[in-house]
């Protein structure tokens, strides 16, 4: 994997990502808007606590486990791991992995990365 593969590879992951957020968002989003209307609003229970359970907990708990799910799932689908260790190449990881070429945890080069100098 070549510095310009790695951040091709990077920018697809992250623009998963943010279409993967917007995915977990657009519920709460959605619940909010129509709470106001006369379409969801005698569905919100009358009890505190389940309400906040539906409007609230819930879908932040939707949205936190589609992070997790595309934090995990992610770099296997767009290839962000080591060949050698395995270890993801996303955040300080990625940043780190294309400053030096090489791998945080294990050192391997990535093919094509060695800097020569001109001749
Ligand atoms: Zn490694």
């Amino acid at each position: 994997m070549t510095r310009d593969e790695l951040a091709r590879r990077h920018k697809a992951y992250e623009t998963e990502r943010a279409v993967v957020a917007a995915f977990g968002y657009s519920p709460l989003l959605l619940l909010y808007g129509l709470v106001h209307t006369k379409y969801l609003r005698p569905y919100v229970p009358e009890s505190k606590g389940q309400a906040v359970l539906v409007m609230i907990v819930i879908p932040i708990l939707w949205f936190a486990l589609l992070m997790l799910l595309h934090r995990g799932l992610g770099p296997l689908r767009h290839k962000l791991r080591c060949p050698a260790c395995g270890q993801r190449f996303v955040g300080d990881e990625y940043r780190a992995t294309l400053e030096t070429g090489r791998c945080v945890r294990c050192a391997e080069e990535l093919a094509g990365t060695s800097v020569t100098p001109l001749a």
